[in-house]
């Protein structure tokens, strides 16, 4: 027995993938034109598959923050937040966040997945439990394996599911921490965040709502799915990335406990990395003024979503349950997925391809997300790419 033996089914698909002559986690993109489009792997396409949700990563306040940072305050921290990597662009970015969520304490980490996976394996620890739901985020699993509680999941966005699982613990629902996203990562699908809070009251526990997708998106001053729902009082702990709708990299947990001053100092996502770079924090703090000023961007990114999602469903494509700024399209067959994105890609359309167990279900997806930065042409050639799908031979699509 090898170390490697374990990994010979990926070997094994990576093989097939490379004689097919495809790549789809490996595509490059060689040349960025604008926040929707790009050479990828020789071809030039629309993108449409970037969570670049408001179409900010090529903003001129954006850029111009970022280039007198760098100029200013060098390429790196070189140093973790606990040392020397605390600039006062980091201190000013946890203060605007808090104030946003109109919540008293912030903390900025250096990515999405270091906010996530850190509050998920520092709040609950041995002794504790943990609810989850079952479709919840890769950084939401690895963070509550690491946290050593007991890990219970629920049903996909069933809160009465929710319900039935802490009752069953009795009195150690109290101490539970309950764990939802807003806008799902791969579906699209929203948390039904009202039913959720609802069953928490009841039960006790704090409540974690990971919004990487729903900032900017939800709730009239785009604070997320709580703000949309009218729940933020009642939601402990908001994580979230800076690596979608604001358009950088780096992640934020708000909270009104004032435990999460000292709570920072106990999660090791936070402690043992390099915070984020000068330049990451200044542009992100513009994306944020930015995404308030522009509310006609969630407008914009809104009314694309909805495009979409129709013209793909009067394709006749299996959709997500919601219409959202992800949209996915459900594909049976692995291998006809797989295909699919090619053709995609070669017919100007570049969308991701979500395979099990990245994907909830069995089934394969290809998740495509929208901007606002997209013109309505746009989206009617990524539908036009779509459609010529269907004149295949292949009814497995529909
Ligand atoms: N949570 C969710 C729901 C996500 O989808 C992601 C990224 N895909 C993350 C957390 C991690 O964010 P980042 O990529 O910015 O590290």
């Amino acid at each position: 027995m090898s170390l490697f033996d374990k990994f010979q089914p990926l070997i094994d698909i990576r093989a097939e993938l490379e004689q097919a002559g495809v790549m789809p986690f490996g595509a490059v993109t060689e040349k960025i034109l604008s926040p929707t489009e790009a050479i990828v792997d020789g071809q030039r396409v629309i993108l449409a598959g970037t969570n670049n949700y408001l179409g900010l990563t090529f903003e001129p306040e954006c850029l111009e923050a970022a280039q007198r940072a760098l100029a200013e305050q060098g390429t790196g921290t070189t140093g973790s937040r606990m040392a020397n990597g605390t600039f006062a662009g980091h201190l000013a970015l946890e203060q605007e966040l808090a104030a946003f969520f109109g919540k008293q304490h912030c903390i900025v980490f250096s990515t999405g997945y270091a906010a996530t996976m850190g509050l998920a394996s520092t709040l609950a620890g041995p002794g504790d439990v943990i609810v989850l739901d079952a479709d919840s985020h890769a950084s939401l699993y690895d963070g509550v394996r690491l946290s050593g509680a007991e890990i219970v999941r629920f049903r996909h966005n069933d809160a009465a599911d929710l319900d039935k699982r802490l009752r069953r613990l009795g009195e150690r629902s109290a101490n539970t921490l309950i764990i939802v996203e807003g806008i799902y990562s791969m579906l699209g699908d929203q948390a039904p965040l009202a039913d959720i809070v609802e069953v928490k009251k009841r039960r006790g526990g704090l409540l974690l709502v990971d919004e990487a997708h729903s900032l900017g998106m939800l709730g009239e001053h785009g604070r997320g799915v709580a703000e949309a729902a009218g729940v933020e009082d009642e939601v402990d702990f908001i994580v979230g990335t800076f690596s979608k709708s604001l358009g950088a990299i780096g992640g934020y947990c708000v909270s009104d406990h004032a435990e999460l001053e000292a709570i920072r100092f106990a999660i090791r996502s936070y402690i043992f990395t390099a915070s984020p770079s000068p330049s990451v924090i200044a542009s992100t703090r513009v994306a944020l003024r930015l995404m308030q000023e522009r509310p006609q961007l969630r407008r914009r990114l809104w009314d694309n979503a909805q495009r979409l999602y129709d013209g793909l469903k009067s394709l006749g494509f299996k959709v997500s349950p919601q219409v959202s700024p992800v949209v996915a399209v459900t594909i049976e067959d692995r291998d006809w997925a797989i295909a699919c994105w090619s053709r995609l890609l070669q017919r100007g359309a570049y969308v991701n391809l979500v395979m099990p167990p990245a994907s909830p279900t069995t089934d394969s997806l290809l998740r495509c997300s929208v901007s606002a930065a997209h013109t309505p042409a746009q989206i009617d050639r990524i539908l036009e790419a779509f459609a010529s799908l269907g004149a295949g031979d292949k009814q497995a699509v529909k």
